[in-house]
């Protein structure tokens, strides 16, 4: 299938299922311009959470293909045939990628559905328009950054320019694949580099799909290329190699750690990290609606499934209302029960794998055991589909020196603990080794900003969950990472600083 546009999507689950029928999937890595299997004809099962069917096989990439690869982009980018062009040239090829995208909408987001397990209706409505948003942005951007000149002496001209770093490898996780991969690509490619891309061995069919794209809009063979295959594999090739200049990641803080730790092995490689969280939602009694905040906590912890590096997993509530607030958020978690991810009106799709599903249930049952309160979901679901469901779970009287509250789960599993005073809640807010997101909800312009001020998180919200879009940098505090995404500052990750100084005769 190729062509697809928004005027026939589908409309219910016969539809989608139909369209999923016709579909062919590349299993290939794409490296220099062609698609080609791994060097050693290596594979592995592309396997459907949705189902437990076998989709594709897929090049299970190691050392030899990340040289491949390298060589491939570092010869493109010296010969400046993508380097050397004019930002605004580069912005139009961008700009004719993401169009590519929004037209390939509909087999994009069902990949996406089916490879890792979302509803169809969010692959279509967020991951494919926030892909397609943060390309065209970031394009949009790039001919309007100017350099610096130095306040020098008359006789003096200081230039400080930015210069893009060469090869860059950008390792993404399953959870969100194609727009994490956007946030990194985007600005990577519009800035001058080559990318080699690695998606998740849990995820790669839309990373395979949009190397072909990329090339159709224009970007030259090296430039952009994709390496599907384990992280053990290929992820450390690429993180190791003496010739990447850049490795960007997201993904666990584990695996962050020890990507700084094969720079440090290797070349010194930039190495920029987005990683994961425990982030803390903190409701006041005054909270302007709460309504709307129970309403956005239940979509804060079980939207994409709960696996979001940004779910609000840690739910701190006033004492005065916990009880009743707790009610509503069982309440609103009602629109959350897991569906047919190919069923347009399902809001709560399949996990990704049976080995995130494993852990999920198995965090469920070490709340229990640690003391805190199951008062809704953490049941497994429609086991006769063969696909991997769970019911969002809601543990209350949890304290946050428990493991649910202090480790990732990644997972729909809420914990929900109490407050008193502004400072408590700060206290708790803050005790983690993440600081990646925070929230809080008052109607006390005071608390707000006080609490805010004092949240030790990448991104603060007042009043909603999730807010920002591409003019907001995206990144961690503490261990949840270093550098941002989105916005200008992530052309700081793809480029070099260089001072260039000349004294007038
Ligand atoms: P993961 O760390 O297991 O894997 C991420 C990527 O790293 C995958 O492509 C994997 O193959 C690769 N990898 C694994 N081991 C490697 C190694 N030794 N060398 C090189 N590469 C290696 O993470 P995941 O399970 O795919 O994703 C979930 C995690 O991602 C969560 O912790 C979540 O919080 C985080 N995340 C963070 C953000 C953010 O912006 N901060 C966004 C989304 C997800």
């Amino acid at each position: 299938m190729n062509a697809t546009s928004s005027s026939t999507t589908p409309t219910d689950q016969a539809g989608w299922q139909a369209l999923a029928d016709q579909l062919t999937f590349e299993g290939r890595a794409y490296v220099n311009g062609r698609y080609q299997w791994a060097s050693s004809a290596e594979t592995f099962a592309c396997l459907s959470p949705v189902d437990g069917c076998e989709l594709a096989r897929v090049a299970s990439c190691d050392n030899a293909d990340a040289e491949l690869a390298v060589v491939a982009a570092r010869k493109a980018f010296e010969s400046g045939v993508w380097s050397q062009l004019a930002p605004a040239e580069r912005k139009a090829v961008l700009i004719r990628f993401a169009a590519l995208i929004d037209q390939h909408g509909d087999e994009l987001a069902l990949l996406e559905t089916l490879d890792m397990g979302k509803p169809i209706g969010h692959a279509r409505t967020v991951d494919v328009p926030a892909t397609v948003r943060a390309i065209r942005w970031t394009a949009e951007a790039v001919d309007k950054v100017y350099g610096e000149l130095a306040a020098t002496p008359h006789n003096q001209i200081g230039m400080i320019s930015r210069e893009p770093m060469g090869v860059v490898a950008a390792i993404v996780p399953w959870n969100f694949p194609m727009i994490m991969a956007s946030w990194k690509i985007a600005p990577a490619l519009a800035t001058g580099n080559s990318v080699i891309l690695k998606p998740s061995e849990k995820s790669p069919l839309t990373a395979i799909r949009l190397a072909a794209l990329a090339a159709e809009a224009g970007i030259p063979e090296g430039v952009f290329n994709v390496l599907p295959g384990y992280g053990h594999t290929v992820g450390k090739a690429l993180a190791l190699h003496m010739d990447v200049d850049c490795l960007v990641f997201t993904g666990s803080t584990n695996v962050a750690k020890q990507l700084m730790i094969y720079a440090g092995q290797s070349n010194m490689k930039r190495v920029w990290l987005e990683a994961g969280g425990k982030s803390p939602n903190i409701v006041f009694a005054d909270a302007p609606d709460l309504k709307k905040a129970a309403a956005e906590a239940a979509t804060a912890i079980a939207f994409n499934q709960g696996e979001v590096c940004t779910a609000g997993s840690r739910l701190l509530v006033e004492e005065s209302i916990r009880a009743e607030f707790v009610g509503m958020i069982c309440e609103a978690l009602q629109t959350w029960h897991p569906g047919h991810p190919l069923d347009p009106a399902t809001t709560c799709g399949a996990i990704v794998d049976q080995a995130q599903l494993d852990r999920i249930i198995e965090y469920i049952r070490v709340g229990q055991a640690e003391g805190a309160t199951l008062v809704e979901g953490g049941m497994r679901m429609m086991e006769d589909t063969g696909g991997l469901f769970v019911q969002p779970a809601v543990f209350n009287e949890v304290t946050n020196d428990m493991r649910i509250a202090s480790e990732e789960i990644f997972g729909p599993v809420l914990s929900v603990i109490g407050f008193t005073t502004a400072e408590e809640a700060i206290a708790i807010a803050n005790d983690s080794i993440y600081g990646l997101a925070a929230a809080v909800w008052t109607s006390n312009i005071n608390t707000a900003h006080k609490v805010a001020r004092a949240l030790r998180a990448g991104s603060v919200w007042i009043n909603h969950y999730d807010g920002g879009d591409m003019t907001a940098p995206f990144g961690g505090f503490k261990q949840s990472g270093n550098g941002r995404d989105k916005s200008l500052h992530a052309f700081d990750k793809y480029t070099e600083l260089k001072a260039t100084w000349l004294v007038l005769e």
